[in-house]
């Protein structure tokens, strides 16, 4: 079974991030990169399968520009065998992701395709949908369990009523939640092997994708400052102050 994992480069989640001046974006400058830790699991996941002796091949793509191969590098220490970038530059919309993604699902014919359930910067919780329904492929999102039985991919996804279970034929495309697995952490031998893994680098026209958004970002704010707290000496004074200060009882 062949697994594609799709990671996306994103401001490392230790990072207090700010909006730009002027409100048009967030500010990346000199700010710390990661892979978005969804997209990290998904990795994580796809390695695993890989030591079962279920995955033959794991292939990690990240689309982005050039930057975005560190990302790519650090999925490849992680224990992928090779990664794909698809080199643009520019913020891109998921439809627009979906469709490179679906580009490089047809070049290189997976039967597992893994990504994050959710990109840590823009929350958008879009793309492995859009992949599936433009590759009219079966879904299995915020999974917390994958299983691969009789050549089907057996999910379990945390709802809101428990636990379901989902069987899917593949080509499958699944999208990681937090409790699906631990990320390890790669070791230092294997960062070095990893520079030399395959990476090949594609124009979205070399996958036949033409990207154009029908989305435009009006601006970023960061949320309003919290107000200090006060202590209050007593209960009476809590229950006055919420009844006639704070008007909420
Ligand atoms: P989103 O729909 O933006 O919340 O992203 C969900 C998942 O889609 C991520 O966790 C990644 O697996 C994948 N994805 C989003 N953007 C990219 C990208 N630029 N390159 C590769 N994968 C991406």
């Amino acid at each position: 079974m062949k697994v594609l994992v799709a990671v996306k480069r994103v401001v490392d989640y230790n990072v207090k991030v700010r909006a730009k001046a002027d409100g048009s974006a967030v500010d990346l400058a000199n700010v710390k990169m990661a892979i978005n830790p969804f997209c990290e699991i998904a990795v994580e996941e796809a390695v695993r399968l890989k030591e079962k002796g279920v995955a033959t091949e794991v292939v990690v793509v990240s689309i982005g520009p050039k930057a975005c191969q560190e990302q790519i590098r650090t999925a490849l220490a992680l224990g992928a065998d090779r990664g794909i970038q698809v080199e643009v530059e520019g913020d891109l919309q998921p439809l627009a992701i979906a469709r490179l993604l679906n580009g490089v699902v047809a070049k290189e014919q997976p039967d597992l395709i893994i990504l994050g359930k959710q990109s840590i910067d823009g929350d958008n919780n879009q793309t492995g949908q859009m992949l599936a329904a433009l590759g009219s492929m079966g879904q299995g999102t915020f999974a917390s369990e994958l299983v691969v039985e009789d050549g089907k991919v057996k999910v379990t996804r945390e709802v809101d009523a428990g636990l379901q279970t989902l069987s899917i034929t593949t080509p499958a495309v699944v999208t990681a939640d937090l409790r699906l697995n631990e990320p390890r952490y790669a070791s230092l031998p294997n960062i070095m092997k990893a520079k030399k893994k395959q990476l090949d680098v594609y124009s979205p026209a070399d996958l036949g994708v033409e990207v154009s958004g029908n989305i435009k970002i009006l601006k970023v704010e960061p949320p309003a400052e919290r107000q200090a707290g006060i202590k209050v000496e007593s209960v009476e004074q809590l229950v006055d102050k919420l009844k006639n200060e704070a008007k909420v009882i």
